[in-house]
């Protein structure tokens, strides 16, 4: 029978994350499909009453590891917590999301214990047999589902990949496991977390849509002339006012990493495709930008997908829109903002 382990760290104001609520919500499914035994484990900030906030998922035992010192993302406290949850639970399977902070550790923690980790997993399903995992592979191109028959096994579910559990809070009677602190572990210090400020931070994970930006807003316009400030205001107005996630075209990030005439607020980490990112978000919309494979391979997960494009014979008219508006984009997204602005 498989004791499976949901394993998440706090956030820093000692809630659980919605991705730690989704792999919560696998863990659930799994659980209900092997009838196997669930426990659920928690490190960081206030981590015993985070316990508190998932009392009702079903675990039979919930464990903790909290203190300051297990406060701060640092890989040595971090992979000594979840080791010592990953033992004490006598966890065959371990369910975690794939957050930064546990993306570091779980490989090294699955080391130390002696079992094996996939990560980026997208999907976990016992219905049929043996517990077979789903993850992409190729940069989303290949998708392919794997068992495996060693333990424990440790899974990083992506997050967006499963919804999240919803129930009610409750009292949880919450083992705290004491993990011991010699000096080796504490050589790092933590001096804090820069970040943009939040009207600054375009790529936005947890956005309906998903706004993507190609290349065409540098080119010429039909007067023969670039309009790159006029771009510029009308992106930045367009996400203030409609809180989207900013991706972008390659040929946009790397005109803007080579300090051409682009967009100064895009960089390598707002990239969409083969070669960059594959977001989420339920939405998307592409701007002047052509809908090339490589590009639109990022589009994967994107539920509906719609287009602006000059060029009707652009990528996205030939099938990978679901709706595609041969416009101007300038225009188009002038006016947009104009009625969002009035609402
Ligand atoms: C191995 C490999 C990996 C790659 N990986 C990626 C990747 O990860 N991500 C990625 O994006 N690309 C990737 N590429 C590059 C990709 O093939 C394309 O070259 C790139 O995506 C093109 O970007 P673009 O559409 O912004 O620019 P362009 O091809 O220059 O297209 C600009 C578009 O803007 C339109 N336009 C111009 N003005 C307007 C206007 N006013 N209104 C509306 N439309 C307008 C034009 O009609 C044109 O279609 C990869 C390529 C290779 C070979």
């Amino acid at each position: 029978m498989e004791t499976i382990l949901f394993l998440a760290h706090t956030e820093a104001d000692g809630t659980l994350g919605k991705a730690a609520l989704e792999a919560l919500g696998a863990a659930v499914e799994l659980n209900q499909a092997l009838n196997g035994t669930l426990l659920a484990a928690t490190f960081g900030t206030q981590a015993k009453a985070a316990a508190g906030s998932i009392a009702s998922c079903g675990a039979q035992r919930f464990l903790a590891v909290e203190g300051d010192e297990f406060s701060q993302p640092r890989y040595a406290t971090d992979a000594a917590a979840c080791e010592a949850l990953v033992r004490t639970a006598g966890a065959t399977i371990v369910i975690a999301a794939a957050t930064s902070r546990t993306s570091r550790v779980l490989a090294g923690v699955a080391q130390r214990v002696q079992g094996c980790v996939d990560t980026h997993v997208t999907g976990i399903a016992a219905a049929a047999g043996p517990v077979t995992v789903t993850r992409w592979f190729y940069r989303q191109r290949i998708e392919g589902s794997l068992t495996r028959s060693h333990r424990p096994w440790i899974l990083l579910l992506d997050p967006g990949a499963h919804a999240a559990w919803q129930g009610a809070a409750g009292s949880a009677t919450t083992e705290v496991v004491d993990v011991p602190l010699p000096d080796t572990l504490r050589r790092t210090t933590v001096r804090g977390i820069v970040t943009p400020p939040a009207d600054q931070q375009t790529i936005r994970p947890d956005a309906d849509l998903l706004f993507v930006a190609g290349a065409g807003w540098t080119k010429k316009q039909k007067d023969g002339q670039t309009h790159v400030p006029e771009a510029e205001t009308i992106i930045l107005d367009f996400l203030r006012e409609s809180k989207a996630s900013l991706g972008g075209s390659k040929s946009l990030v790397d005109l803007s990493g080579e300090n051409q005439a682009a967009l100064p607020f895009m960089g390598h980490l707002n990239q969409v495709g083969q070669t960059g990112a594959s977001p989420r978000h339920p939405k998307g919309l592409s701007t002047c930008c052509h809908g090339e494979e490589p590009h639109t391979v990022g589009w994967r997960f994107i539920a509906e997908r719609r287009a602006i494009n000059l060029d009707p014979n652009c990528g996205w008219a030939r099938g990978k829109a679901d709706v595609l508006y041969v416009a101007d984009a300038f225009e188009v997204m002038t006016k947009v903002n104009e009625l969002l602005a009035t609402k």
